[in-house]
């Protein structure tokens, strides 16, 4: 079995102070790293960046990203069965095994479910839920995947290095055409409020279009809080503009490590926020940041972070 993904939910790199280092890969001056959940997080909130890939305050696991986990992992291993066997029944009964396996590798996920927290049978019952909704969206006796949980990486000209990890990639036997697939096991967001998840399809159509040579014909989101697709056929304007977007917002995170001026940025997302104690936005007080310890100008992250 592959290894579990982990439960932190804060995604793929998280950067020490000796890791603020400037350094060449293949003659290029690496400036750093970037994942589509930090790029997300400073697009976010500045402050919620620093502190989870400066400080790395710790963040309590909920029951919500724990089904994600869960439940992404499920998905990646039912491509592990022969086809015809790919079927609802066997997904559920992949489900507790891969709990267990999941409660076995990191034990304290157990406090999760306490008397006032989620009851734990409950909770399965929405896993199983959202999992069977999958079926009503895909049929993956159809599918073969050339790539589950792919990590991609690539330094663009600009020394800046994209990384992260792919749910899925198809591959079209006819044409070689390339799909990325990313499940959230959130709802569909409304229409004004879907660029941020097309963005981080983007931004893995970029590292792909760089590492393979050609732009993914389609990039697929699939909704398992809400059974939907949201799907987008990219071009290479559309991915050059990612670029750019990327470059600058990398500008933006290196002046902010400079002068240590991580802004609050407050909106919907404060609520899910575990920071709000050193929040000014919420009353609280940041605590020092770390200039000391992190002299570099260009934060540059170790090649393969925690996930
Ligand atoms: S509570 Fe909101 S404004 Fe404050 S750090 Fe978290 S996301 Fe940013």
């Amino acid at each position: 079995m592959p290894s579990l993904p982990s439960l932190t939910g804060s995604g793929q790199e998280a950067p020490s102070p000796a890791e603020l280092r400037s350094t060449p890969v293949d003659g290029i001056d690496v400036l750093g790293a970037l994942s589509p959940s930090r790029a997300s997080d400073f697009m976010t909130c500045p402050l919620l960046y620093r502190y989870r890939t400066i400080d790395r305050l710790p963040e309590e696991p909920s029951a919500d990203a724990l089904r994600g986990t869960l439940v992404h992992k499920v998905l990646e291993d039912l491509f592990d069965l022969p086809s015809p066997t790919r079927t609802p029944d066997q997904a559920r009964d992949l489900l507790v095994p891969t709990w267990d396996a999941l409660l076995a590798a990191e034990p304290g996920l157990a406090e999760l479910f306490t008397d006032e927290g989620p009851d734990v049978a409950e909770w399965l019952v929405s896993c199983r839920t959202v999992l069977d909704r999958y079926f009503t969206l895909e049929d993956p006796r159809r599918l073969e995947p050339a790539e589950r949980e792919l990590y991609v990486e690539t330094v663009l000209e600009s020394g800046l290095t994209l990384r992260g990890y792919v749910d899925r990639l198809d591959v079209a036997p006819a044409t070689g055409d390339l799909r990325v697939v990313d499940y959230k096991t959130g709802k569909a967001p409304r229409p004004e409020y879907a660029d941020e998840p097309l963005f981080q399809m983007k931004f893995y159509a970029l590292v792909l279009w760089r590492l393979r040579g050609v732009v993914p014909r389609r990039l697929q989101l699939v909704y398992l809080g809400s059974g939907d697709l949201l799907t987008y056929d990219p071009t290479e304007t559309d991915l050059l503009r990612t670029e750019r977007k990327l470059l600058a917002l990398w500008e933006a995170i290196t002046a902010a490590t400079g002068s240590g001026d991580w802004r609050p940025k407050r909106g919907p997302l404060c609520g899910w926020c575990d920071h709000q104690a050193f929040c000014p936005e919420f009353g609280g007080t940041p605590p020092p940041y770390p200039l000391a310890e992190n002299p570099g100008p260009l934060p540059v992250v170790g090649q393969n972070g925690p996930v």
